[in-house]
């Protein structure tokens, strides 16, 4: 998946660019800049890569989640419905605007159950976040079906999954807003970076005010611009930007790359028949990113990675007992573990979390291997892997 992997003298030619002029702000300094407004020409080149009509450029895809969440007007007291794997920045960034965090049983999918995400629902939720983890998604049309009915905001966390469609569409389009993160691994890297986009005007401009203390963005005097509501600072600079319009332009040499490498990988695995792949909903098409599949049980996934480990199998996780992705060992969450003081309802709903069995979570996340595909590989050593990978399973089993 990272974007680090394939780096040079594209992304040097455009962050010299910036460096020859000094500008190094996003907004502003017109006089200065020689042409180059590198942050704009990235919002542009996402808006055809993703087929979108808005995007907003944040700092992080961290940042991207709460300027989305609050574009809509989603805060204080509101819930939001979000799955139990994930990262952590899905709860952070909902917490941030003192909004709750309702976690939600994963199915097959490795996202969120429908029948789960309506059985959460109560008066107090806005939105239902559906995260695409590991390059993939879930039933994208039964979450449509459930927001529309209740009068729920979709939002997609499509940080890991960028390049991958549903229905021909990119991922991140199809909600009603969608987020993604450039951060250092990510399949097309900034340094650290993210975007907002949408179809919604009133959205997009709620997120390019707020992102950047509010300011309206109005005529070429930053001084004069005014502030019709309250914001933030979520900017990206010109030097992040430069280094992301380098690699989205290499976007669908990237994909093609870890389809390649992905394909000789399942195609390995599909010769042990107790290996079960993750479901891509039909019309879905992953990015490619990662190879997910399904083991008979916890202990035989936790044999398998302690195998690879043996044979120098690196970049493949079981995450039932990981800290970063899933709710079992998200302790400072659970136990509200705050510097500053939360309120009732956000602790309220914390405890919830803390007091949940999340059996079904469980099942799928403890049987599950979860191995990125780098795009570094030569083909002598993806088929090499794969052949370490088989006898390593075949000989847990
Ligand atoms: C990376 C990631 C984020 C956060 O992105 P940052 O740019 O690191 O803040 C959010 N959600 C998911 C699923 C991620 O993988």
């Amino acid at each position: 998946m990272p974007g680090f992997e394939l780096f040079g003298d594209l992304e040097r030619k455009e962050v010299n660019d910036v460096l020859d002029n000094g500008v190094l702000m996003r907004y502003g300094f017109d006089g200065m800049r020689n042409g180059h407004w590198k942050a704009k020409e990235l919002e542009s080149e996402l808006a055809k890569t993703f087929k979108t009509n808005h995007v907003q450029l944040v700092s992080s895809g961290t940042a991207a989640v709460s300027v989305a969440l609050a574009s809509a007007g989603v805060g204080a007291g509101d819930e939001v419905i979000m799955p139990t794997f994930t990262f952590v920045a899905s709860f952070e960034a909902i917490m941030m605007l003192g909004a709750i965090p309702v976690l939600v049983d994963i199915d097959d999918t490795l996202t969120l159950d429908p029948k789960a995400v309506e059985a959460a629902i109560t008066s107090k939720t806005k939105a239902v976040m559906i995260v695409q983890m590991c390059g993939s998604m879930g039933d994208l049309n039964a979450l449509q079906i459930i927001c529309t009915k209740h009068n729920l905001l979709l939002v997609e966390d499509a940080c890991q999954a960028i390049g991958g469609t549903y229905n021909g569409q990119p991922l991140g389009s199809i909600g009603d807003l969608g987020c993604f993160s450039f951060d250092f691994v990510k399949t097309i890297t900034c340094g650290e970076g993210g975007a907002v986009i949408t179809n919604n005007k009133e959205y997009y401009i709620n997120s390019d005010h707020y992102s950047d203390h509010g300011h309206d963005h109005i005529g070429n005097d930053r001084g004069a611009e005014t502030h019709p509501f309250l914001g933030y600072n979520f900017r990206i600079s010109e030097l992040h930007a430069a280094v992301g319009l380098a690699q989205v332009r290499r976007l669908p040499e990237f994909i093609a790359i870890q389809k390649k490498n992905y394909t000789i990988l399942r195609d390995a695995i599909s010769a042990i028949p107790e290996a079960m792949f993750r479901r891509v909903p039909e019309g879905g098409e992953e990015s490619y990113a990662f190879l997910n599949f399904f083991l008979p049980d916890l202990e035989v996934a936790r044999k398998v990675i302690e195998a690879f480990k043996v044979n120098n199998v690196d970049v493949c996780w079981n995450y039932f007992d990981n800290n970063w992705h899933y709710v079992r060992k998200w302790n400072h969450l659970k136990d509200s573990k705050s510097l500053f003081p939360l309120s009732s309802e956000v602790k309220k709903g914390l405890e919830n979390i803390k007091n949940t069995a999340f059996d079904q979570s469980d099942h799928f996340i403890g049987r599950n291997i979860s191995c990125l595909i780098k795009m570094s590989w030569t083909e002598d050593e993806v088929r090499t892997r794969a052949s370490k990978m088989v006898d390593a399973i075949k000989s847990c089993l």
